[in-house]
């Protein structure tokens, strides 16, 4: 008998119908012999309807009166499919992160799984009951719930596939797996049978909404069996793992990003410690910065860009003036219409030929590149905002559909 632990997104429980269609699910699971974990998100837009209602009445809310308020929605999702499985004679209990003990960090919005008491699921699992734990919480040192920031579900399930050594860790959505690039944008993007933990982690980064980033994180570390798979279609998914049997030569996928916005200092001194002060600043700030380019400028002086995230642009802008005197640059440039196309592939690093293919497509496309960075698995382009699509499908199109 082996362990499953089998995770349902928002959209897959999001009415009476869908919730019954995850009940035939588990209880497929469950009668073939296996132990079953369930975890859940909240249903369809709740965790959205419920913001809006937050600030309806206060804008300002405490992120702790958020997390009280947003952990809500996964009990119910939990609860209504423990009715669905009581109606179909099965033994289950659901159960809220607090209840099971998923001990976590005490930042509210944005907390860790720390580790997870054993006693009550496995309590629970000797009795044959199908478990059934809300997705995207945990609970802090004080008892308080805290939140594990958007989309965090996936965190939770890979946490209790990794804490309970589960056979495997199924990630059931409403698309049938990973796919070379958002079928939305490419309509022939190919679903993938199988990408590496490392592939999926930079996709994932790189604005791929498929999976928690920290879900990958944590699935690599504790190498947890992974699979992304459909709740509507019965056809195999999407296979996450060490080492994947993809021709060395090509790329996994292609991710878009749109939420960043570039900053560039001009004008800085060009002394030791200023790359240093700028970016220092910013940190004790809590603001990440991604893409760095350094210049050189007019007379002497060097040109600094980075990016940041959309929503922490004003911020960033509003640290570096009031910093002007300290940081002695002559002014700033930000530019919020920009966006950045990432390829991911493991075989990148030992061919050096993807990454001109990759610019190659875009010179074709007569589209102009703002700045690069790589990784070891990675090449990202920063383009203007409306390139972005375009660029998708060239680059798509040039390691794809071209032999
Ligand atoms: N319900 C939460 C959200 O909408 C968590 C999740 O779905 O994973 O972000
Ligand atoms: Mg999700």
């Amino acid at each position: 008998m082996s362990l499953i632990v089998q995770k349902f997104g928002g959209s897959s429980v999001r009415d009476a119908q869908r919730i019954r269609n995850v009940a035939g699910i588990i209880a497929e699971t469950y009668l073939e012999g296996n132990d079953v974990i369930v975890v859940l998100s909240a249903q369809g837009d709740t965790t959205d309807d419920l913001i809006a209602k937050a600030e309806e009445i206060n804008p300002h809310a405490s992120k702790r009166e958020m997390d009280m308020l947003l952990s809500t929605g996964e009990q119910i999702s939990v609860a209504l499919c423990a009715m669905a499985l009581e109606g179909m004679g099965l033994p289950c209990v659901s159960l809220a992160a607090w209840q099971v003990g998923i001990r976590s960090t005490g930042v509210h919005s944005d907390a860790r799984i720390k580790r997870i008491d054993h006693e009550r699921i496995q309590a629970e699992l000797d009795q044959h009951r199908i478990v059934i734990v809300t997705g995207f919480q945990g609970v802090d040192r004080s008892g308080d719930v805290t939140t594990l920031g958007r989309g965090g579900s996936d965190t939770s399930a890979v946490a209790l596939a990794a804490a309970f050594r589960a056979e495997l860790c199924q990630i059931y959505t409403d698309v049938d797996g990973v796919y070379t690039t958002d079928p939305r944008i490419v309509p022939n993007a190919r679903k993938l049978d199988e990408i590496t933990y490392d592939e999926m982690l930079e996709l994932a980064s790189q604005g791929a909404q498929v999976l928690h980033n920290r879900s990958v994180e944590l699935a690599k570390k504790f190498r947890v069996s992974l699979e992304v798979v459909s709740s509507l279609e019965r056809k195999p998914g999407t296979k996450v793992k060490e080492v994947t049997k993809v021709e060395k030569t090509n790329i996994a996928g292609v991710a878009k990003d749109t939420s960043i916005a570039r900053i560039a200092l001009i004008g800085l001194q060009h002394n030791p410690g200023v790359a240093f002060q700028v970016f220092d600043l910013l940190s004790k700030h809590d603001i990440n910065v991604d893409v760095i380019l350094q210049s050189i400028g007019r007379e002497d002086t060097k040109d600094i860009t980075f990016t940041v995230h959309k929503k922490d642009l004003e911020e960033a802008e509003e640290i570096l003036n009031t910093n002007k005197e300290a940081l002695r640059f002559h002014h700033i440039e930000a530019d919020e219409h920009i966006g950045k196309v990432s390829i991911v592939g493991a075989g990148l690093m030992s061919n050096c030929g993807v990454a001109a293919k990759m610019f190659e497509a875009l010179y074709e496309a007569g589209i102009n590149i703002q700045m690069i960075n790589t990784s070891e698995i990675r090449v990202s382009v920063l383009l203007d905002e409306e390139d972005v699509n375009r660029a998708v499908k060239a680059i798509h199109a040039k390691f794809f559909d071209e032999i």
